[in-house]
């Protein structure tokens, strides 16, 4: 992990090819951006229908983030409408790819390897201040190959001023509330320790293979009443129990106890290396 400046693009530069997807905010293309000194660069172009404060921010955050388990903004294009140059992550959404069932199922040990790098990019969020409040498999992007997991979709995410370890939510944003812990719900607190409640709804997708959103068809009131009450998702079929543990550990009432991305990663690996070895038996 690094740090990196996106450049100011000239619009010429840039080459736009097909529609790959479309989001709240605008469309996303599949582009060339021809690099003054690099040559072509295969890019995904964010061309955004209006640049709303919120928008502008996500911009802000992600600039100064660097590391291989995040979408990279290579730059951004100040024309009107504003374009955003990305990392191109032509294996599309995680979300999609789990539904996808012309593909054969991804293996346990292939999701065990998305859920460390995704754990791996929201340390180094931590780290740097910055919590996400949107993590969920639908902002998880898949790299050409399908190798690499890389976290996507800034808009919900604030960087926190180092006087703060939550951030309380002003505006009225519509929360992506299935995926959020009951400080969030109750009291619009965001905070690292909501992002590993987030990261444990994401592992259950990965488990649950997309045939389900969590907390299916309940309101907020009632998924909050659910978790007050103790309730928590339940395992996904095939999801190994030591996984399971891991998500149930991320849905601990108090904010505090649950584990920081850092143990994250090592009981995921931990994990991983049990699976191996049973492989080798
Ligand atoms: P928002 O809250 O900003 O509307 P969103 O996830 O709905 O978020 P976008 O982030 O604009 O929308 O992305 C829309 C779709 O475009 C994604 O679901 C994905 O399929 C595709 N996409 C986005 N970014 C990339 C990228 N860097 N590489 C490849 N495809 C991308």
């Amino acid at each position: 992990s690094s740090s990196f400046t996106p450049s100011l693009i000239n619009k010429d530069d840039l080459a736009l090819k097909q529609v790959i997807g479309q989001g709240f905010y605008g469309v996303v293309i599949q582009a060339t951006w021809r690099h003054p000194e690099d040559g072509e660069i295969e890019c995904a172009v964010k061309i955004l229908k209006q640049t709303p404060d919120k928008l502008l921010k996500e911009i802000v955050n992600l600039q100064k983030l660097s590391h291989e388990n995040i979408v990279q903004l290579y730059g951004v294009c100040l024309e009107e409408p504003l374009h955003m140059v990305l990392e191109l992550c032509e294996g599309g959404t995680l979300l999609d790819r789990l539904k996808d069932h012309s593909k054969p199922k991804p293996l346990v040990t292939t999701l065990l390897k998305y859920a460390i790098q995704i754990a791996g990019g929201m340390y180094y969020l931590e780290a740097k201040g910055c919590v996400h409040r949107d993590l969920a498999a639908r902002n998880i992007l898949l790299t050409k190959d399908e190798q690499k997991a890389k976290i996507s979709d800034f808009g919900l995410s604030r960087h926190l001023r180092p006087d703060q370890s939550q951030y309380e939510m002003s505006e009225s944003v519509a929360l992506p509330f299935p995926w959020c812990p009951p400080e969030s719900l109750r009291n619009k607190k965001f905070s690292s320790h909501s992002d590993v409640w987030a990261f444990g709804v994401t592992l259950w997708e990965m488990f649950q293979y997309g045939t389900e959103d969590p907390w299916n068809n309940l309101s907020l009131k009632e998924v909050l009443e659910k978790i007050e009450a103790g309730k928590r998702l339940s395992k996904p079929l095939y999801c190994p129990q030591e996984i399971y543990n891991i998500m149930f550990n991320c849905w601990d009432f108090v904010p505090q106890s649950r584990p920081n991305f850092s143990t994250l990663i090592n009981k995921l690996k931990e994990v991983e290396l049990d699976i191996y070895d049973l492989n080798k038996k």
